[in-house]
């Protein structure tokens, strides 16, 4: 496995991998779900590139940059265990030298949910994908379902700026309670952790109700919010939403997605589940 850190030497590796390359972008600290990523671009393409960046751009001014949890070392491990061909985790100053002035925007769905309440926050993260697709040249990039917001950002960048990198998303990995995996679960106090569980919890309960005949995305809303609120989170949004523009959706005819934002403490939690009427099967899809 090689570990590089330069752009350049990123474009020399690149040119001597065996095609097609799966691309997993990650700020590290990696977890269960990033390594199903990794599974999957092994499964579909012959070398894969892991990206290992915390990346400056994405964080709010007062957010968690300085102290996002980092842990070179025991990524490395895991990348190596997983087979990934190459490592690419370059310095902050080599993704933005001083004179860096070019940013991607995704108008309109970066405005939304996340984007309201973290303005900027996908600038920073279309701009730095953009960046990485175009250092490594994958055919394929395999992203999470668990940022859901994100993936559709990155599917809708890709494609507007002929990008030739397929983005292929990938199910949220869960603990066993249902607690979706995140870097950000270690801050957790072990009360909050318990807590936590209500974000999947609220999901689930919006798809029973769904599957009761419930079609109204504003009830489907009030019953998360409702429950995550019992909980003693504190919710940012708990919406019901069309799967790809991602507007709000007053009645769910086929398929929505429902997503959820919450605190606790000083941790901030988001997830997302599809949300499928009776009658709505993945073959009609
Ligand atoms: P991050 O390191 O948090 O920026 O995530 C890197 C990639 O891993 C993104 O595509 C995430 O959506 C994905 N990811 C993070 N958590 C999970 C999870 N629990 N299950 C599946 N993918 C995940």
């Amino acid at each position: 496995m090689q570990v590089i850190e330069t752009l350049d030497h990123m474009r020399a590796a690149r040119s001597a991998l065996r095609r097609p390359i799966g691309f997993v972008p990650t700020m590290g600290y990696l977890h269960d779900g990033h390594v199903s990523l990794i599974h999957r671009a092994h499964a579909e393409c012959a070398s894969v590139v892991v990206s290992i960046f915390v990346n400056p751009t994405q964080f709010l001014p007062g957010e968690d940059y300085e102290r996002y949890p980092r842990d070179t070392p025991r990524d490395l491990a895991l990348c190596e265990k997983a087979a990934v061909s190459v490592v690419f985790a370059p310095t902050p100053a080599e993704v933005y030298p001083p004179d860096f002035a070019s940013y991607v925007e995704v108008t309109g769905l970066q405005d939304r949910w996340e984007g309201a309440i973290r303005p900027g926050h996908f600038r920073g993260v279309a701009t730095v994908v953009a960046k990485l697709f175009r250092i490594v040249q994958a055919e394929r990039a395999y992203f999470g379902e668990k940022d859901y917001q994100q993936l559709q950002i990155v599917r809708r960048m890709a494609l507007d700026l002929c990008l030739d990198t397929d983005v292929i998303s990938c199910p949220t990995i869960r603990e066993p309670d249902g607690l979706a995996m995140s870097s950000r679960n270690v801050y957790l106090s072990a009360d909050d952790r318990q807590r936590a569980v209500a974000l999947f919890r609220a999901l689930s309960a919006a798809q029973s109700q769904l599957l009761g005949g419930e079609t109204s995305g504003s009830s489907l809303s009030s019953t998360m919010k409702d429950l995550l609120v019992k909980a003693g989170l504190d919710v940012d949004y708990a919406a019901v939403v069309h799967p790809s523009s991602l507007e709000p959706l007053e009645r769910i005819g086929r398929e929505a997605r429902a997503l959820l934002a919450a605190r606790l403490g000083p941790v901030r939690l988001i997830d997302n589940a599809p949300l499928r009427p009776a009658t709505w099967s993945e073959t009609q899809k």
